[in-house]
């Protein structure tokens, strides 16, 4: 078989249009779909809706033990208000920057883990490995969710996750609970606000509350502190009516001492019976101590091909699939690193460099032919 170019992979998989919403991965995997069965891999599509669909390829020979997993989606962000510079689907190269929509966040990773998992299978090494190649991430995980509701993966022996690291090894995130605090109310004319109830001033009590809550908990020693920060408040549709209706939209991170249902539990019991609370998106924190051995082996196989040793306690601000898919695999070792540039991300003229792209890729292809998972 020929070798894939990670580069011109990344070019290939920037031309497609899968902003999300709406998403429209469907062509995008299928795409990825050939090229990793022609290279005589086993894959499988998993649709899940319109136009949309996740994909899970597999090499190696099950009795080999346990996968090396490497995860990263292909959805996008939308383009922004500014007008590009770039093309944001031309995935062009100019002094060494790949520009467009997602090159970055993070088809440069999916495309330098697809090429590894070619060259590694033509090499034919024993140990196996699972890429999980993922839709809708960007909206919350959606795709990782619905790949595990339909029972999918397998467990898995350690996890990779491809976002946009500039290639230095990440040993966790922050969880994300998002949240929408409703206040209904009983709307009337404004000219007779006696008759209604006012749902704004129900939502307003809760502001105050939110402000000022407290998580009572001893910060975390690499990842800090959990958060709370109201980034959204609507209530009322014109100046003359009681408002029936307001929302709060609620973004709090956490750290991995901190349950998700207990935190919910904790904001009812403070916000009371006035004020419903839905999940918007409910996503765990992810951390692997850097003492592990298999962590250990990802620092040296790094250091080795970019030449720096970087700090083994180093975490990343956003939230990855890994929230989902880390459990799901059976809570195995995971490390965030990726070939694109964090500060690029969902950025007007978004690139990745093109070396650190070859060297994810040399990276990835490493961590593949020295997999050597515990027999299970
Ligand atoms: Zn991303």
């Amino acid at each position: 078989m020929t070798d894939i170019d990670p580069v011109q992979l990344t070019q290939k998989l920037v031309a497609f249009d899968t902003i999300n919403p709406p998403g429209r991965e469907l062509a995008c995997i299928e795409m990825l779909d050939g090229i990793l069965s022609s290279a005589g891999i086993a894959t499988s599509v998993h649709r899940f809706a319109d136009g949309r669909a996740n994909l899970v390829a597999t090499l190696g020979n099950a009795s080999e033990g346990r996968p090396i997993c490497f995860t990263g989606h292909v959805d996008t962000v939308p383009l922004g208000n500014a007008p590009w510079k770039y093309d944001p689907f031309g995935g062009e190269i100019v002094d060494g920057r790949l520009y467009g929509r997602g090159s970055t966040d993070m088809k440069a990773g999916v495309a330098a883990f697809v090429a590894a998992a070619c060259a590694t299978n033509a090499k034919k090494f024993d140990a196996r490995v699972m890429l999980i190649i993922t839709a809708g991430e960007e909206t919350g995980c959606d795709g990782a969710a619905e790949l595990v509701k339909s029972g999918m993966p397998e467990p898995g022996g350690a996890l990779i996750v491809g976002e946009p690291t500039s290639n230095v090894p990440m040993v966790g995130h922050k969880g994300a609970l998002w949240l929408r605090a409703v206040a209904t109310g009983v709307t009337a004319h404004g000219s007779m606000p006696h008759l209604g109830v006012n749902a704004a001033y129900k939502a307003a009590h809760a502001l105050n509350k939110l402000e000022a809550f407290e998580f009572n908990q001893a910060p975390h020693p690499h990842l800090g502190k959990p958060t709370l920060n109201v980034g959204a408040v609507r209530a009322g549709i014109n100046v003359n009516s009681v408002p029936d209706r307001a929302e709060i939209d609620i973004d709090i991170r956490t750290i991995p001492s901190l349950a998700h249902a207990r935190v919910k539990e904790h904001l009812s019991a403070e916000l009371g019976e006035e004020i419903s609370m839905n999940p918007l998106v409910d996503v765990p924190a992810v951390w692997t101590e850097p003492e592990h051995g298999w962590i250990g082996d990802v620092f040296a196989i790094v250091s080795e091909v970019t030449g720096k040793s970087p700090s083994p306690y180093a975490t990343v601000p956003y939230f990855t699939d890994a929230s989902v898919l880390k459990p799901a695999l059976g809570d195995p070792p995971t490390v965030i690193l990726g070939p694109g540039e964090a500060s690029m991300a969902h950025q007007i003229d978004e690139y990745c460099l093109v070396e650190r792209i070859h060297e994810a890729a040399k990276i990835y292809a490493k961590l593949m032919e020295q997999w050597r998972p515990l027999r299970v």
